[in-house]
């Protein structure tokens, strides 16, 4: 489902749907984890096995307040 609330609620203009790409690795979308956030040093082994959900963020044009919903599970 899309946001019900399409509207800021800062300034009730419209929030338009985008995403926040990873800058150090080209084009690609930044996800949400389950859990806690692991070590560094263990950090890619560690997050296998957690569920990952892509990161949407909805923009408003009016005050460019940024909300991010994690909605949709990624492999
Ligand atoms: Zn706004």
């Amino acid at each position: 489902m899309a946001p019900r609330d399409t509207d800021c609620p800062k300034c009730r203009d419209r929030l338009e749907r985008g995403f926040i790409p990873e800058q150090n690795q080209g084009v690609s979308t930044t996800n949400w984890s389950e859990g806690e956030e692991p070590m560094t040093h263990w950090y890619g082994k560690s997050i296998k096995g957690l569920k990952q959900y892509a990161v949407e963020a909805w923009r408003c044009r009016g005050c460019g307040y940024v909300e991010l919903y994690a909605r949709t599970e990624v492999e």
